[in-house]
């Protein structure tokens, strides 16, 4: 989608740190780390948020979380514990428009996303 910037990062039309790549999703470094390990896993598609999933996507999201274990191993926060989130819409401050599940580690993350 045009002015998309996750879009952008998939289409390699702005730079980002990539971690992991395949046909479906794709997996880069947050600008604004909020965390010691904080990647952000994102698929290809662009999906606003979770109210636009479909049925169709089941496979792709699954598809999706599995891979975050692996980068969760990758990064070696697996073992140490680690937060996947996903922001959606303006009480839970969604800043960009395509659906995006922060991994978040590396450190203790305290005992909820608090305000
Ligand atoms: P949200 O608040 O929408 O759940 O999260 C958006 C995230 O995207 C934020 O953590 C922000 O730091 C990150 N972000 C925004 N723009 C860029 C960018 O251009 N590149 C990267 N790597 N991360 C971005
Ligand atoms: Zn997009």
């Amino acid at each position: 989608m045009e002015d998309c910037i996750f879009c952008k990062i998939v289409k390699k039309e702005i730079p980002a740190d990539i971690v992991y790549e395949d046909d479906l999703i794709i997996a880069f470094e947050d600008i604004n780390p909020q965390a010691k390990v904080h990647t952000l896993i994102i698929p290809k598609e662009h999906i606003p948020n979770n109210l636009y999933l479909e049925g169709r996507h089941k496979t792709l999201i699954g598809h999706l979380i599995l891979k975050a274990n692996e980068i969760a191993k990758m990064k070696n926060i697996a073992q140490t514990g680690f937060r996947l989130i996903v922001n959606n819409g303006k009480d839970a401050g969604q800043e960009v428009f395509h659906i995006h599940w922060h991994l978040l580690g590396g450190e203790p993350l305290g005992r909820l996303v608090c305000k």
